[in-house]
């Protein structure tokens, strides 16, 4: 509760019964399942991972298959807040809170907060740790999160709202981004009808950070996957690309080898507020 406020008013929100609700009225419910919904209106709920797309992710990840980025993760993490910046961990576009879980298994002492437009990731994420609290969350909404309340901000294959992570941020603190090279995932996209990854994705996120973050290091993680066909097809349906993945996608599958040789390539890279030096 010392993290977050209410995003439609910036008020500070008390808990009763099920219920959190700022001094102005604005009211948020707590699900049974535990994660708390503070999607506005007009939230364009169309990008929602569907419950289709949330279970295909987590058959993937509980695989261990993307277990190299969120050790990469952990481990920036964990080297930004032994540098004592104050405050909590959050994800934006959490997902099942894969790569959250991994940052707070790693440090003890922090209490996290995962982000998603999707009540059905959110549900799992609640469930994924025990100091997680979810929140069903537009990313390019104001984020319920105080000022300087974050100390390691994750996004992970996720929407970036460059204003809204500056104001969240703590002095010192640090924001986690993970992209996928041209390489990832290379031997497939093309098959599955997967979108492609642009060239220029780097350059891009560097134009939208400009004067509010600086890049402090870069990792690449390249691994090489040996994937199922089960493993192919739920990599086809967790992501974004489940959009654009034609109806044909099981015949296209099975017409892969098996296993089928992927590559894995994702930046981590770690940014600071330039205000903060
Ligand atoms: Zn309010």
């Amino acid at each position: 509760m010392q993290y977050i406020e209410c995003p439609l008013c910036g008020r500070a929100l008390a808990e009763t019964g099920n219920v959190l609700r700022c001094e102005v009225g604005h009211a948020y419910d707590i699900a049974r399942q535990g994660y708390v919904s503070m999607l506005g209106g007009d939230a364009s709920k169309g990008t929602a991972d569907t419950p289709a797309m949330v279970q295909a992710r987590e058959a993937f990840l509980g695989k261990g298959h993307y277990s190299a980025i969120a050790d990469a993760v952990a481990e920036a993490a964990a080297a930004a807040l032994a540098d004592g910046a104050q405050g909590c961990v959050a994800e934006v576009g959490a997902g099942t809170g894969y790569y959250l879980s991994a940052v707070l298994d790693r440090v003890s002492d922090r209490p996290g907060i995962a982000l998603d437009i999707s009540k059905a990731a959110s549900k799992r994420a609640a469930r994924a740790h025990l100091r997680i609290g979810a929140i069903v969350s537009d990313a390019w909404d104001r984020l319920p999160m105080r000022d300087g309340a974050v100390a390691v901000l994750l996004d992970i294959f996720s929407p970036r709202n460059p204003a809204e992570f500056e104001r969240v941020l703590a002095p010192g603190g640090v924001l986690i981004v993970v992209t996928p090279t041209p390489r990832h995932l290379g031997e497939i996209v093309e098959t599955l009808g997967m979108l492609v990854v642009d060239d220029r994705k780097d350059e891009r996120l560097e134009t939208a950070f400009e004067g509010r973050f600086e890049r402090v290091t870069t990792m690449l993680v390249e691994r090489r996957l040996e994937l199922l066909h089960d493993d192919v097809s739920a990599v086809a349906g967790m992501g974004p690309s489940a959009w654009h993945a034609a109806g044909d996608l099981s015949a296209r599958v099975a017409a892969l080898g098996e296993p089928t040789p992927v590559t894995l390539s994702v930046n981590v890279v770690t940014y600071r507020q330039i205000s903060f030096g």
